[in-house]
């Protein structure tokens, strides 16, 4: 049972802490949809073979197109010449950018390997960024799996290109996160129709277009894992805007409404907006609630979507929270979902994954999400799952998406429904 609850400063539910055995995939892994949503970057990951083979085996070998990311593999004898490995990657990157001069940004990454630690890359992408520029930026960012989760790498990413930005005064609203481009697009218009059309969305697309930020800056985030990237615009003296993350019809409304009160968008406009689009989501939601509604959900630790993944099946598809885990909480980003969600549920920071294990076992859930590493084993055993790696590769932002999102948990569901009418036949 918990034995180290703490109070949360957002939510009068109490959290537990654990600090254990942890599975989690490394941060490397958001290379694979960051190399997709910025089409003028190039991400070289100082690592190891062991870093080779997990880009390779998750993105696919990309044979027949220019690749935009590869691995420069340090092997430990490189560890008795550091200089020569300095060396060595300066010509690394000299040979890639005279053959590769569609790529403006290239981003050095760092891994967990003792040989790559050593590096010092930051000042190695000081080094060339003021030997290629203008041409080309030279950012570092570390993908490490120690102590990480995987999408903390668009999270120390993103920390990246907001330190690297200049001042700019201008009102304006910045969105953080990368989102698949129609849900970005859908984003936009919504925005539009508020009259909101000064909007920053960070990470961009492609280096060319004019980007600061400064204190005239409102920002919100739409993912609920760049902790480090809100506090670094907060360093740069831009304002935060706290909502609900837009999962569902509600929770889109209210991350729309948080937007509109901050740029005093009157109320009869946002309604305007946001009506059709909600009750288009409400409809389409409560359809597949139908399989949702009573069943009981446990989520271990993985993508950090956790908090308000939870407060939109419980809120909006009536779900049951038994244990809501989370390998971080950061409260200034997910405190506005945790407020909403039912306070009989357990939410859970950092993992000790046997003592979760012994805890999915006494809730027996109808839905268990968790990582690829534990969800064959709970398959095994009975348990129905889902991989939450699949819910930040799948469009489920804002209203359109929102009963799509719904669907990719009530198929896993249905499908063990079906087996348990087959086994009785
Ligand atoms: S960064 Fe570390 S955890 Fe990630 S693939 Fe490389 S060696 Fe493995």
């Amino acid at each position: 049972m918990p034995n180290d609850l703490s109070p949360s400063a957002c939510s009068a539910a109490p959290i537990l802490k654990e600090r254990g055995q942890h599975e989690v995939f490394c941060g490397l892994t958001s290379i694979i949809w960051l190399h997709r949503k910025m089409q003028d970057a190039f991400f070289l990951v100082v690592g190891s073979r062991t870093c080779a083979h997990l880009l390779q085996s998750a993105a696919g070998v990309m044979i027949f197109a220019e690749p935009r990311f590869a691995t420069a593999i340090l092997e430990e004898t490189d560890l008795a010449g550091m200089a020569d490995a300095h060396q060595e990657l300066e010509r690394v990157v000299s040979d890639l950018l005279s053959r590769r001069s569609d790529i403006k940004r290239l981003f050095l990454v760092g891994s967990c390997p003792s040989e790559v630690i050593k590096l010092d890359l930051a000042t190695m992408a000081k080094k060339l960024s003021k030997k290629y520029q203008p041409a080309v930026n030279v950012v570092n960012f570390s993908g490490s799996g120690i102590e990480t989760t995987f999408t903390q790498g668009e999270d120390a990413c993103l920390e990246a290109v907001i330190r690297d930005l200049p001042n700019d005064d201008k009102t304006q609203l910045a969105v953080l996160g990368a989102l698949p481009d129609v849900v970005q697009d859908q984003m936009l218009r919504l925005l539009t129709d508020m009259g909101i059309e000064d909007v920053l969305v960070l990470p961009q697309q492609t280096a060319g277009s004019p980007a600061g930020v400064g204190k005239n800056t409102h920002f919100i985030c739409a993912q609920p894992f760049l902790g480090a990237a809100y506090d670094e615009m907060v360093r740069r003296g831009a304002n935060a805007i706290h909502a609900p993350f837009p999962f569902g019809a509600n929770g889109t409304t209210e991350w729309l409404a948080a937007i509109a009160k901050r740029f005093g968008v009157e109320q009869g406009k946002f309604d305007a907006v946001t009506a059709g689009p909600k009750a288009r989501a409400e409809r389409a939601i409560a359809k597949v609630s139908e399989t949702l509604t009573d069943r009981s959900i446990f989520f271990f630790p993985d993508s950090q979507l956790e908090v308000p993944l939870a407060r939109f099946l419980s809120d909006e598809c009536g779900m049951k929270l038994t244990e809501v885990g989370s390998p971080y909480i950061h409260r200034a980003l997910v405190g506005e979902d945790l407020k909403l969600i039912e306070h009989n549920a357990l939410i859970s920071e950092g993992q000790d994954v046997e003592k979760q294990l012994d805890r999915v076992t006494a809730c027996n859930p109808d839905l268990t999400v968790c990582g690829l590493g534990l969800a064959n084993p709970l398959e095994a055993q009975g348990f129905s799952t889902k991989w939450a790696i699949e819910l930040v590769f799948s469009p489920i932002h804002f209203y359109e998406q929102a009963a799509d999102l719904a669907g990719l948990f009530a198929r896993p569901i249905v499908r063990s429904d079906l087996l348990k009418v087959g086994g009785a036949i």
